[in-house]
């Protein structure tokens, strides 16, 4: 039946030729009458479904009820917007979960669209930190096609077109964020009013930012290896960075297997979702050589840390070599490992102290993988890599997640 639906539509936009003429699925917002939600719907469902009336009928000039399914007929005149997966499920029989995290999802359904999501039960709907996909889908619909932007908190950032034709084409789009954490930091807001603050909240949802899982930044290696005593140094002294020739705190060697063994159980056992991996800060990184580096990885075959940086790229005071491919294998194998025994956790490395630009890291991504490769053999067969970065992001995705 779908099959011969969809035949149909096809062909209904063939012989439509390239008019812009709807085949069914467009949705003019003048003709919104409704928005309609399960009785007694999460905090987040209710909000995104107040957000859509207030928007689009500020588009439309018009006024959008909110309407209880248990109140809807769906021979009610006009379009719906049907808001959360328990609608759908009910209207339309869908059954759209499980969802992953903060997924949403837009589909132009019989009579109108729905808005749905990966959504809380309880917490504060306007909380960045509180899952709310009904909403992420919401904004997506008012910014991406109804032109509707948040520039900035308040009344007097907010652009909103008046245009009762505004047309919403047919969708069917169901994502996840392309970045788990989207955030972007408001200042001191010791200094802002509350009224200030109040728009601050709204204006991050709005922007569809989000921040639902715990993560912990920040230099790592204090806490992992306790390093406000000796014990760890005593004990383990070639764990610890090369340096003109001794062995040294803060930095450590990071191609040694035990660091990055203990480094994987400070991520396992991290009471955060998301744990920081990141080196020490400063210098005195490690300068261990085939001749120099420590029995372990001579036994093992493992490359020292100074065979994995480039040779002639380097770092940002143009002498000492870039660090930033030892450091990915370090955090890629780190998570390598912190993904096969519990693919929930996260670990994440500030990049700050490494010279890196976005278009070196991907132009060297695949000599880091040749280099975790090699680790691999030793180590498992399992290929997959991921790692997180706090400037640059690129790594923290859900989908380099997958
Ligand atoms: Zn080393």
């Amino acid at each position: 039946m779908r099959g011969t639906t969809t035949a149909l539509l096809a062909l209904a936009g063939f012989v439509a030729g390239s008019a812009m003429i709807a085949v069914g699925g467009e949705r003019r917002v003048g003709d919104v009458r409704r928005v309609v939600v399960v009785d007694n719907a999460p905090a987040v469902q209710r909000v995104a479904a107040e957000e859509l009336a207030t928007y689009c009928g500020r588009i439309a000039g018009t006024r959008i009820a909110i309407v209880p399914l248990s109140e809807y007929r769906p021979t009610d005149k006009g379009l719906s917007f049907f808001v959360g997966d328990e609608v759908a499920r009910r209207l339309f029989n869908m059954e759209l979960a499980p969802w992953q995290q903060e997924e949403w999802l837009l589909r132009t359904v019989p009579g109108g669209l729905l808005i749905a999501g990966d959504d809380a039960t309880s917490g504060d709907p306007w909380s960045a930190r509180v899952r709310a996909g009904s909403m992420l889908a919401a904004y997506t619909l008012l910014d991406d096609y109804l032109g509707v932007r948040w520039f900035w908190p308040g009344p007097f950032g907010e652009h909103v077109p008046h245009d009762p034709d505004a047309i919403v084409p047919e969708l069917n789009r169901r994502e996840v964020p392309k970045f788990m954490i989207r955030w972007v930091m408001m200042a001191y807001t010791g200094y802002h009013t509350p009224e200030f603050r109040e728009d601050c909240v709204r204006w991050m949802r709005r922007t569809r930012q989000g921040w639902t899982r715990s993560a912990l930044f920040g230099h790592s290696w204090w806490y992992a290896f306790n390093l406000k005593n000796d014990d760890t140094f005593k004990e383990h002294p070639e764990w610890f960075a090369l340096v003109n020739g001794k062995r040294q705190p803060p930095q450590m060697c990071t191609t040694h297997p035990e660091v990055i063994n203990r480094m994987v159980e400070y991520v396992l056992n991290g009471k955060y979702d998301i744990m920081s991996i990141s080196p020490s800060d400063g210098g005195g990184f490690c300068e261990c050589n085939e001749e120099t580096k420590s029995e372990t990885h001579k036994r093992l075959g493992i490359p020292s840390c100074t065979s994995l940086d480039v040779p002639g790229v380097l770092a940002y005071d143009n002498k000492s070599p870039s660090l930033s491919d030892r450091i990915f294998t370090y955090a890629n194998e780190v998570a390598r490992r912190v993904r096969e025994k519990n693919p929930n956790k996260g670990s994440t490395s500030s990049l700050t102290p490494i010279t890196i630009s976005r278009r070196y890291a991907s132009r060297n991504w695949s000599r880091t993988s040749t280099y975790l490769s090699s680790i691999n053999r030793l180590r498992t067969a399992t290929r997959r890599t991921t790692a997180s970065g706090r400037r640059t992001w690129w790594a923290g995705s859900n989908s380099a997640r997958r």
